[in-house]
């Protein structure tokens, strides 16, 4: 449409598609520079045992704390971090960081409490990936199996031999896998029985639109017994009402995650958290 602007138009069109692109790579730099100066942030989202606790551990989630733009999600950097590869070194820090954290909690006495990382699909086809995670978990002194890795089931399914191999060789090492995001892609049953997983999280596109009636009820079954017959554990994310929490309970979900139960939030404030549960 720039052309029926004319001249005008297309010049006023051409500065600021640069301004973006110049925003955008303005951004990346400073990611770069974020990780030395230590500016990235993993909040926690606690996970309960449904229907309403203990908490058996919590999901990291990445954050930025931006010196100029304050807290930022992850959904506005992300995806350019992945493009550019930089979410590598920043996916590292993620494992290094849960591992170290999980270790403080320990030595706290929460020993029960493990901690999922998020995967993207580039870190996950790393070949370095399986090294970058054994050594984090030894630098920290964590045992293995308190350590959950989640892959989406898009990127699980997007070559599912290779992701068979990958996930192999990461649950060799005693982490637990998590297929995040399930129900969104499209799995192969095959592969799907062959992944090496302990657990499904339902995506919260279903959970959301539970209302106790009709096809989300029958979906969310669905995934539940299916999940139950390849042995995999059930996660819903995105629990927001009470209703939402009784049906899942009902429906056979073992876990449950959202706002409704608790919102992610730092390190310190999970401490506060655990006094107020005990
Ligand atoms: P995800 O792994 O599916 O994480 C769940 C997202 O749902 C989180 O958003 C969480 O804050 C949000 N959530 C949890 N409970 C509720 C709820 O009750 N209602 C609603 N509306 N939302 C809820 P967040 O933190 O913005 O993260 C978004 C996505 O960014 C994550 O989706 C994950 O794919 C990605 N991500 C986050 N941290 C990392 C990371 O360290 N590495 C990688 N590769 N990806 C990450
Ligand atoms: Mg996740
Ligand atoms: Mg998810
Ligand atoms: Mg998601």
């Amino acid at each position: 449409h720039t052309k029926h602007m004319g001249r005008n138009g297309y010049h006023f069109f051409q500065p600021s598609m640069n301004q973006l692109a110049q925003t955008q790579l303005q951004l990346m730099n400073d990611l770069w520079q974020a990780l030395e100066r230590k500016e990235l942030r993993l909040y926690y989202q606690p996970k309960f045992q449904a229907p309403a606790g203990p908490v058996i551990g919590f999901e990291a989630l990445l954050r930025w704390q931006h010196p100029k733009q304050g807290l930022l999600m992850p959904e506005i950097f992300l995806p350019l971090a992945e493009k550019t590869g930089l979410i590598v070194p920043v996916g590292n820090w993620v494992i290094d960081e849960a591992c170290r954290q999980l270790s403080e909690w320990r030595v706290q006495g929460n020993t029960r409490w493990s901690v999922a990382v998020n995967l993207s699909p580039l870190q996950f086809e790393q070949s370095a990936l399986v090294k970058t995670v054994m050594q984090s978990l030894a630098r920290h002194a964590v045992p293995p199996e308190m350590l959950i890795l989640e892959v989406t089931e898009t990127t699980a399914m997007s070559n599912p031999d290779e992701s068979v191999r990958i996930l192999t060789s990461l649950t060799q090492l005693g982490v637990k896998a998590s297929i995040d995001d399930f129900g969104t892609g499209y799995s192969s049953l095959l592969y799907l029985k062959r992944l090496p997983a302990s657990e499904l999280k339902i995506d919260k596109a279903f959970v959301n639109e539970l209302s106790g009636e009709g096809e989300d009820v029958t979906i969310v079954s669905a995934i539940v017994a299916l999940a139950k017959t390849l042995g995999l554990k059930v996660v819903a994310e995105g629990v927001e009402t009470e209703m939402q929490q009784r049906f899942l309970t009902e429906l056979g979900c073992n876990t449950l995650q959202g706002f409704l139960l608790g919102k992610p939030i730092s390190a310190d404030a999970v401490l506060a958290f655990a006094e107020e549960l005990k």
